[in-house]
């Protein structure tokens, strides 16, 4: 059967490999295996979140709430904006779904960091869109501003901080670049792990009413994934101006969000002090990290989210470290897909982590 010839070179993404299937594949038992490969919150979601969900799992017959009012109250008052300016979308990964399809087509190019998320480029040959990426790994601003000219895009990805690298760009050189991008360029500022990095350095740190009070071109987007310990729930966000919102929600399928979690995201948003406990706790942990590091003379990315990337020596391979540690239990992230040898590790709680520096003693 012939297939939309678009698919051919997509590669499929390779989420981090669930508990699940390491049970089955080398037999370990579930309670021994420790997954540090998808940047979840160790600490899980607020007790907040739990108490709400679990009050309302008998509205299940009904559809959701397709005006989704109480989250983006919520949404709306955290970042002192108005609902307008927001879409929610089963992940963010939905939302960036529609921008690609709502600003780019197959004579489009979409400019991004040599390494970044995975998802941008599938969605970009998704339509057909060429992808045109930096060389440096860090995010080079003037190096984007470079292709930029030279190759008008139609979309810039700015992911900050990065993932998998775990580096951020600072507020000023952000707002500086923008302000050189023409109002036709929609610039995308990905800020998965941005609750991480502005408790970290405040000159990291940027909110989604500064950019749009400032530009008319810029989509923030943040996740309910990370931070907020929701991975499994599916919620994420598109802050922007009304008019680009407007398009965006011509691409949503109805009811794109269940009714559990639009419960949950609303709680959790509303419990800062449980989303601040967990991020205290996440530097206290990388911090053993760079300890390790500098024992067994490996090099650390200096990150901004709730993972680390260590760059391994020439004698290792992150590869087989890799497996050898999913052999063990220990689910980490090979960053070999990436170019990069690398492997990305979420920092876990104090006995995850302390037990992926047994494991990878043994291994060095
Ligand atoms: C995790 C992640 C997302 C999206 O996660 P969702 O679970 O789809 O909300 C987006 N961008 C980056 C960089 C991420 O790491």
């Amino acid at each position: 059967m012939k297939f939309n010839k678009k698919l051919e070179n997509i590669k499929t993404y390779e989420a981090g490999k669930p508990i699940e299937l390491v049970v089955r594949e080398f037999g370990i038992e579930s309670t021994e295996i420790v997954k540090l490969a998808s940047n979840e919150n160790p600490y899980g979601c607020s007790t907040k979140v739990q108490d709400a969900v679990g009050a309302i799992v008998k509205k299940m017959s009904l559809y959701p709430d397709d005006s989704m009012t109480r989250l983006k109250d919520a949404v709306k008052k955290h970042f002192d904006i108005e609902v307008p300016n927001i879409i929610i979308g089963s992940g963010s990964d939905q939302v960036i779904e529609f921008i690609m399809h709502a600003k780019a087509d197959s004579n489009s190019k979409i400019l991004m960091n040599s390494v970044t998320f995975a998802m941008y480029e599938i969605y970009a040959k998704h339509i057909g869109a060429q992808v045109i990426r930096t060389a440096s790994q860090e995010h080079d601003l003037d190096e984007f501003y470079e292709l930029y000219k030279a190759q008008k895009p139609e979309i810039i990805f700015l992911c900050t901080p990065n993932n998998p690298t775990g580096d951020a760009i600072s507020t000023t050189d952000l707002v500086a670049f923008i302000s050189k991008i023409d109002s036709e360029t929609l610039v995308v500022v990905d800020g998965a792990y941005m609750e991480y990095a502005a408790f970290k350095d405040k000159n990291k740190s940027i909110t989604p009413k500064e950019l749009i009070e400032k530009f008319d071109n810029v989509i923030y987007l943040g996740t309910f994934s990370k931070a907020y310990g929701l991975g499994g729930m599916r919620v994420g966000y598109g802050i922007s101006n009304p008019k680009i919102i407007k398009e965006l929600y011509k691409l949503r399928p109805p009811f794109n969000i269940t009714t559990l979690s639009l419960e949950a995201a609303s709680v959790a948003i509303e419990d800062q002090e449980f989303v601040n406990n967990c991020i205290a706790l996440n530097f206290e942990e990388m911090n053993r990290y760079k300890e390790f590091v500098n024992e067994k003379n490996i090099d650390i990315i200096e990150s901004y989210t709730n993972f680390v990337t260590l760059c391994l020596n020439d004698a290792q391979n992150s590869t087989q470290i890799s497996d050898s540690l999913l052999r063990k239990g220990m689910i980490v992230r090979d960053l070999s897909g990436y170019g990069m040898n690398a492997i990305r590790v979420t920092v876990g709680t104090k006995e995850q982590n302390t037990r992926f520096f047994e494991l990878t003693s043994e291994l060095l």
